[in-house]
Parts: C-alpha cells; structure tokens; sequence
C-alpha cells in the first residue's frame, strides 16, 4: 500500500518513519528526483530509492516542530564537603568481625581512612 505523504516529503523536514517494524526518525537532507538522501536517528545518512521509500517506509508522522534544536546545558554541581569521624566505625576504621581472628574488619563504609567526606554544600554552576 503506498503512503501517499511518503511523496511529499520536505527537505529540512524530519518524520518519523516505521520501515521493517523499526520506527525511526528521519532528517530529509536533500530530495533530488529519484531519491532523498536520509539521516536516520540511530546515526549514519543513507540515500534511498524513492521508489523504495514508497514500498518500505510507512510515514507516521512530521515531528520537526517537535525536534528543534535546543542548546544543551549540562548541569555541573559544585559540592562541597567536610571530612568527618566515620560514624559507621566511629573513627576507629574497623568494624566487629567475630568470624576473623583478628575480631574485626575494615570498615566497610570509609574503608579504614576513619574520615567521611560530609556534604556541606551544593551549588549550581552556571
Ligand atoms: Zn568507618
């Protein structure tokens, strides 16, 4: 069954195309007359048979509204800490171990440095 919108599909334009049961969006770079040269979501750009666009593609919908590039902020957190006394171990960086010879283990929580790093405070950086 043709899809008849799979004949009008604008350069610039991206969609969001099912082809093999797979849906995947799809920038129409160029459109020539036999062919539109594609970059499909998952990466890498193809060229494509219109004619085998129409037999294959199902168009689901137009979703450039939706696509419009955003400048991307990463967030970046500046924490700060304070080392304070384990209070796992209490500052004695073993722990009871009755099955040891030795009656104890590393402290598994400061893993014996005795200290913990103590969020004091978290900021934004713009
Ligand atoms: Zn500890």
């Amino acid at each position: 069954m043709e899809n008849i919108e799979l004949k009008n599909l604008q350069q610039g334009h991206t969609y969001l195309i099912s082809r093999y049961n797979t849906v995947s969006s799809a920038k129409i770079l160029l459109v020539t007359e036999k062919a539109y040269n594609i970059r499909w979501n998952g990466g890498g750009e193809t060229w494509e048979l219109k004619e085998k666009v129409y037999d294959d593609f199902t168009l689901i919908e137009d979703i450039s509204d939706f696509t419009v590039e955003t400048e991307y902020k990463p967030s970046i957190l500046d924490v700060k800490t304070k080392l304070v006394q384990c209070y796992i171990c209490h500052g004695t960086g073993t722990v009871p171990e009755p099955n040891s010879t030795a009656g104890t283990k590393p402290c598994p929580y400061c893993l014996g440095a005795k200290m913990i790093p103590e969020v004091t405070e978290i900021n934004r950086k713009q």
